[in-house]
């Protein structure tokens, strides 16, 4: 058995659109795995069963209904990110 959290397929699939209408955000690889963490702790997870067949139907009619949550929360975390980067604690 198989199951995946949907929501980490969106919000990697929406991370880099989003972060390109934030120009002052950070881009390197430590900030996108923040912002990428924190969005997805702050969604609920929706898993589903990757079996074969219907899932890339069930994937659109997820994705309609889930984008905005997914933007919202990627939009969040860039401005936490923003306001605290780890990457300069580790400069
Ligand atoms: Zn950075």
């Amino acid at each position: 058995m198989e199951l995946r959290n949907y929501m980490e397929d969106l919000v990697l699939e929406k991370l880099d659109d989003v972060m390109a209408q934030y120009p002052y955000c950070c881009t390197c690889d430590l900030c996108k795995r923040d912002i990428a963490t924190l969005a997805l702790n702050h969604l609920k997870p929706r898993y589903i069963s990757s079996h074969k067949g219907d899932v890339y139907t069930r994937l659109d009619e997820m994705s309609v209904q889930y984008e905005v949550e997914v933007i919202q929360a990627i939009a969040q975390a860039i401005e936490i990110v923003h306001k605290n980067p780890r990457h300069a604690e580790e400069e």
